[in-house]
Formats: C-alpha cells, sequence, structure tokens
C-alpha cells in the first residue's frame, strides 16, 4: 500500500518505529499476553477509577467476558478543573487489587513526568493521553519506566506527528509501544470525534508497532462503539480499548460513551466472529466461572 506519498524519504525522522526488511513486527509481552502477535486483545473497563466495588465488580464482568486488560484512570486529564480529577495512587492501588482478583494485566494513564514512577510500579501498560502526546517530557520519561507504552493520538494530530511521538519514546530507551487510535478532532459533530479507521492500516504498513483502537473517544456514542469495534476488528487492528461501567449512566466520567455489561459481553459475542480471542473461561479463570454460575 503506498500511504501519502508525501511521506516518502520521511522515514529517519522516525526510523526506530518504521517497518523495514529486518523489523517488521513487534509484539509487546504482557504478563502472559502477546500484543501485535495473532490474538486479538481487548482492554475494558472505566474511564475512571470511582470506588472499590466498581473496579472490581467491572474486572469481573470484563475477564468473564472474555478482556484480557483492565482500563481505569486514576489520574484524568479533564478539560475542566470543576470536573473529578480521579483517585491518584489510591486509585493505582484499587487497581492493582482488581488484578490481584482476576489475573487481569491493568493499564491506567500517567499524565506528568513526575508520575511515571508512582504508576509504572502498579501498572502493566502506561497510557499516553491525547492530550499529552506531545509531552515531550513525559515521553522521555517513559523511555525508562520499564513498562510498555500505550500512545494514544493527539486530536489534532497526523499519523506522521503520533509516530514522531512514538520516536522520542524510542530514542529515551523503550521500544515497547503501542498506537491507538482514537479519533480525532474535525468540523463533524454528530459523534465526539471522528474515528480515522484509515489509521490502522497506514499505521500497520509504515510501522512495526502494534496498533489498537478507542471506539468510545472515537465516537463518544455508547449505540456506535459496537460496531465500530467491529470495524477496527476486520480492519486488522491489534485489539481495543472500550469504557464499561456497572451503571453507565452514573459513570463520573465520560457516561454517554461506556457499556453495559451486557452490552459489552454482546459486543465480545460478536467479535469472536471476526476475530482470534482466547476463549473467554480461559481468560477469566475458574473462580470467576463459579462466581458467575452461583448467582
Ligand atoms: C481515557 O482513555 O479515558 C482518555 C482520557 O482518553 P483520551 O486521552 O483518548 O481522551
Ligand atoms: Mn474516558
Amino acid at each position: 500500500m503506498t500511504a501519502n506519498s508525501q511521506w516518502n524519504g520521511q522515514f529517519s525522522r522516525f526510523d526506530l518505529v518504521a517497518k523495514t526488511p529486518e523489523r517488521c513486527r513487534t509484539v509487546v509481552h504482557i504478563r502472559d499476553l502477546a500484543i501485535g502477535a495473532d490474538s486479538f486483545v481487548v482492554m475494558a473497563g472505566p474511564c475512571a477509577v470511582e470506588t472499590e466495588h466498581q473496579v472490581l465488580e467491572t474486572a469481573e464482568a470484563v475477564a468473564a467476558a472474555g478482556a484480557q486488560v483492565l482500563r481505569g484512570g486514576a489520574y484524568k486529564p479533564r478539560s475542566s478543573p470543576y470536573s473529578f480529577q480521579g483517585l491518584g495512587v489510591e486509585g493505582l492501588k484499587i487497581l492493582s487489587k482488581a488484578r490481584r482478583e482476576t489475573g487481569l494485566a491493568i493499564i491506567t494513564e500517567v499524565m506528568g513526568e513526575e508520575d511515571v514512577g508512582v504508576v509504572a510500579e502498579y501498572a502493566d501498560i502506561m497510557q499516553v493521553g491525547t492530550r499529552s502526546m506531545e509531552n515531550y517530557a513525559l515521553l522521555e520519561a517513559l523511555g525508562s519506566c520499564g513498562r510498555p507504552v500505550l500512545l494514544k493520538r493527539g486530536m489534532t494530530a497526523r499519523l506522521e506527528e503520533l509516530l514522531q511521538s512514538a520516536q522520542v519514546i524510542a530514542e529515551a530507551g523503550n521500544a515497547e509501544i503501542i498506537l491507538c487510535e482514537r479519533g480525532i478532532r474535525t468540523f463533524e459533530t454528530a459523534t465526539r470525534n471522528t474515528l480515522d479507521l484509515a489509521a490502522v492500516p497506514v499505521l500497520k504498513t509504515v510501522s512495526h508497532l502494534p496498533v489498537i483502537v478507542d471506539p468510545s473517544h472515537g465516537t463518544g456514542v455508547r449505540a456506535l462503539v459496537p460496531i465500530m469495534a467491529r470495524a477496527a476488528a476486520v480492519i486488522g487492528s491489534d485489539g481495543l480499548l472500550i469504557e464499561v461501567h456497572p451503571t453507565p449512566e452514573k459513570a463520573w466520567s465520560d457516561a454517554a460513551q461506556t457499556l453495559s455489561f451486557d452490552d459489552f459481553d454482546e459486543m465480545m459475542r460478536d467479535l469472536r466472529r471476526y476475530v482470534s480471542m482466547p476463549p473467554a473461561f480461559e481468560v477469566a479463570g475458574p473462580q470467576l466461572l463459579v462466581a458467575g454460575g452461583a448467582n
């Protein structure tokens, strides 16, 4: 595939993350997961860590439906200073309790370079949010954090700029990077963002890094999440990032785009027709099956 021909000759600006004959695929290993290999990895959970009960309940539900990674923001980048800002370290502790109880790996956002150390103590994957894609001090600090990084596309960033930010992390010493398309700002207002699905085949053509899609932020509309998740799977995304909450309409942030447990389970069943995922019971582990069966 030829991406925009203007990109020709510019790979030197992101040579560490560009695909070459010698390096055509990076597989990011986290606990027993391989992201960028042949199976499809689903990361799911609330937008924000609100309470221990909310996180544990969600972790069990998404694990039972077949997710392999639990998401949840302990540090929240909010557009308004009056919105909930996250529980911080207390939230990280809740996530690690959910990991102990379910076996799910943890992804959570890190917003500033001063938090890299503490977030890396608890998280399996460090998420860089859309507002931080150009925070070069943060990207550099992630070079030595010892954890894989999920780098979200800036909401006004071109793919070339996303790859340049990935290059900053790689140059700083960390080649374990997962790229994430989460929608960009356009003139369209029917959806919260415009989910640029063409980004997936473009990025997979020019880069060796795994690429996942976040249709929750990409659309901002609950009803659109499952169908865009299916589209992402069909075009070769390596996985998904999905917002799920026990009572979505009461979520403290991003309620309109958040799935219920039933919506999520239905979405996962649908996806099995398009991608290979480990059976849910292998991921969830027997204790969850017993818990589910007893109810
Ligand atoms: C999130 O994943 O909750 C988040 C804040 O995402 P983004 O940075 O894409 O807005
Ligand atoms: Mn969110």
